[in-house]
């Protein structure tokens, strides 16, 4: 298991602004759903973000491609690996470096990600990251949710302005001025 606090202190003296993990996030599911449409033909993909200043709470849930147990574990806890099949049309893919959803630990202890293969329809899976405790993954049991991914992050105290709906908003519609797939934030279009 890898020193947490010290790959945290790392990643901060990377990064003077952590509000990358956001574009992070987008940009994969941005990717997720590409993948979707290229891979299963599902054209009807769409991105959506919540954030609630209150609870701490920043979620991106997206209906692209999902992962198995396996691709959980491999894609999201190995660092510095990109696994976004390699091309084959001919696009280089978005992120190249593997690194991307590792900067949600500059800004959370505690993460979880759902997801559903749509390789693989009729199992999903929870995992749970905890600063202290590791990485669990566990099948889910019941009602599953729809294909795609789901990750939340509770944000440490000292980066909640992070989670200020018309900051997000404004950075969102800089960032992300003409994407592929809509993107809602707490329900509304960005
Ligand atoms: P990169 O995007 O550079 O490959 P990341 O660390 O951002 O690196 O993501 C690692 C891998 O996790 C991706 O290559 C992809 O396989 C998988 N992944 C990340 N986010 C999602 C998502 N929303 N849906 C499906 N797969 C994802
Ligand atoms: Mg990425």
């Amino acid at each position: 298991m890898i020193d947490f606090k010290g790959f945290v202190r790392f990643m901060r003296s990377l990064f003077n602004d952590v509000s990358i993990f956001r574009r992070e996030l987008i940009q994969n599911a941005l990717e997720a759903c590409r993948q979707a449409e290229v891979r299963h033909g599902f054209s009807k993909c769409l991105i959506s973000i919540s954030v609630d200043s209150d609870e701490g709470v920043f979620s991106i849930s997206d209906n692209g491609v999902g992962m198995t147990a396996d691709e959980l574990r491999t894609n999201l806890t190995v660092l510095f690996r990109s696994h976004w099949p390699s091309s084959e049309d001919g696009s280089l893919g978005i992120g190249q470096f593997g690194f991307g959803f590792h900067a949600v630990f500059l800004v959370a202890d505690r993460i979880k990600v759902v997801s559903r293969s749509r390789c693989s329809p009729d199992e999903a899976h929870e995992m749970d990251f905890l600063s202290d405790q590791g990485v669990d993954i566990r099948p889910i049991v019941g009602n599953l949710p729809g294909f795609g991914t789901t990750i939340t992050l509770w944000l440490r105290d000292d980066v909640r302005h992070l989670l200020d709906e018309d900051d997000t908003r404004n950075d969102l519609e800089k960032t992300f001025l003409y994407t592929h797939y809509p993107i809602h934030l707490n329900g509304m279009n960005v």
